[in-house]
């Protein structure tokens, strides 16, 4: 059993140090927070935490800064952020392993919070070096694990840390994750998916994932090109996977009867040329000089039909390449038919960061049951059905401090 927050008795939250993982890899510009959308994630635990008396200490990686220190990566920006939206005092150390962190911990008052530099500013963080985890654990008198996008990497500060402090619970933010993508385990029926990006080879394992449980299963993208070509369509200029065409043609004779495939589709001549034609086509009359880059009108209504009164719908991957407006259209109807579907009580699960970042150009974020703030994570999750930090949540006997 993985305890989360709220099974805490009072006694072991007051006063007491709050070990926290967090996911503030948030993208910058500049020295500035350029989208703060995973500070906000990690607000409710943080508040729970300070209603309890507890004394948040916080750690996270932001980049791939590769183990050493680097300006350009530093938290210190998140930190006046954190402040802000908390309306608390947040306090910053650099860096996150050394005496002056401990010290920092251990003075840290009630009412504030510490966050560490970056923790991939240290070479052991990535190699989860258990010198390092043990150290980590010394920051606090408890551990709290809500970096959801980061669980399924076993790191010091995700995993290995695990094992020098107790007790260790998942955060408000994991807890709400686990609880949405859990439910696709068992879903509501007609259980619907939408699968769309770049490549097949890439979402295999999900793919296979669903491909049993799928009462139908919705291709779009480039993936939806190398299906096509599978079946024999020629697909002109369009980005098609040529080494995944046997696993196209395999998941079609699997499952041929639930996959649906577009029947129209929108092609440019040129992708990078914003003054390039853009037109409609049947998937059966793709020009040899055109790429798809879309969904087409006749596809979006199909899709958007087979989503209607469906119990659950699971959509990973935008329909074209959403990132130039002019070939949003078929992702962004996909995302209103979810929301549509919401409404009417289907219960929608966007997972993917380019997905979640789609849904979110859609202005859809809150019209839908749930976007998982973890790419990799969630569809690591939904594949596997486990991840490494919260299997490292699980080990119940702690080595005892040296
Ligand atoms: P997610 O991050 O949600 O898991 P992916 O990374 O698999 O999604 O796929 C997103 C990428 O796929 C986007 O960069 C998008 O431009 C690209 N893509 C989707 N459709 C096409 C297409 N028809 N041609 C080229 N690229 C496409
Ligand atoms: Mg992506």
């Amino acid at each position: 059993m993985i305890r989360t927050l709220r099974d805490l008795p009072a006694d072991a939250l007051a006063g007491r140090r709050a070990l926290v993982r967090v996911d503030f890899n948030v993208p910058l510009a500049g020295s500035e927070v350029a989208d703060a959308t995973r500070i906000e994630a990690s607000l409710p635990t943080l508040r729970w935490l300070l209603e309890h008396e507890c004394r948040p200490v916080l750690l996270s990686h932001l980049g791939r800064p590769g183990g050493e220190p680097n300006p350009v990566f530093s938290l210190e920006p998140v930190a006046s952020v954190l402040s802000e939206l908390l309306q608390a005092e947040v306090r910053f150390v650099d860096p996150c392993d050394g005496e002056e962190a401990r010290l920092a911990s251990h003075e840290l008052p009630m009412g504030s919070v510490l966050l560490l530099q970056n923790t991939r500013f240290l070479a052991g963080e990535t190699a989860n070096d258990p010198g390092l985890a043990e150290r980590f654990g010394a920051l606090g008198d408890f551990y709290v694990s809500d970096a959801f996008g980061t669980l399924h990497r076993a790191h010091a500060s995700t995993a290995g840390v695990t094992k020098f402090i107790e007790p260790c619970v998942m955060g408000l933010l994991v807890e709400r994750e686990l609880e949405a993508l859990s439910t696709l385990k068992d879903p509501p029926r007609p259980f619907v998916v939408g699968f769309g990006g770049a490549k097949i080879s890439d979402k295999i394992d999900l793919m296979n994932a669903f491909l049993g449980a799928a009462d139908c299963m919705l291709v779009g993208g480039a993936m939806a090109n190398t299906f096509l070509r599978a079946q024999g369509f020629s697909t002109g200029r369009s980005l098609v996977e040529e080494e995944a065409l046997d696993l196209a043609s395999s998941i079609l004779d699997r499952a041929g009867d639930r996959v649906r495939l577009p029947i129209d589709l929108v092609v440019t001549t040129d992708i990078g040329d914003p003054a390039s034609r853009v037109w409609t086509v049947g998937v059966d009359a793709i020009p040899d000089d055109a790429a798809a880059v879309d969904i087409g009108p006749e596809t979006q209504a199909r899709y958007a039909e087979e989503m209607e009164g469906c119990g659950a719908f699971f959509w990973n991957g935008p329909m074209g390449l959403f990132e130039d407006e002019r070939f949003a259209q078929g992702t962004f109807a996909l995302a209103r038919a979810a929301a549509k579907a919401t409404d009417r009580g289907t219960f929608t699960v966007i997972g993917g960061g380019d997905s979640a970042a789609a849904v979110r150009a859609a202005g859809l974020m809150d019209a839908v049951s749930h976007v998982s703030t973890g790419g990799g994570a969630a569809l690591e999750f939904l594949s596997s059905g486990q991840l490494p930090g919260i299997e490292a949540l699980r080990s119940e006997s702690p080595e005892p401090p040296k």
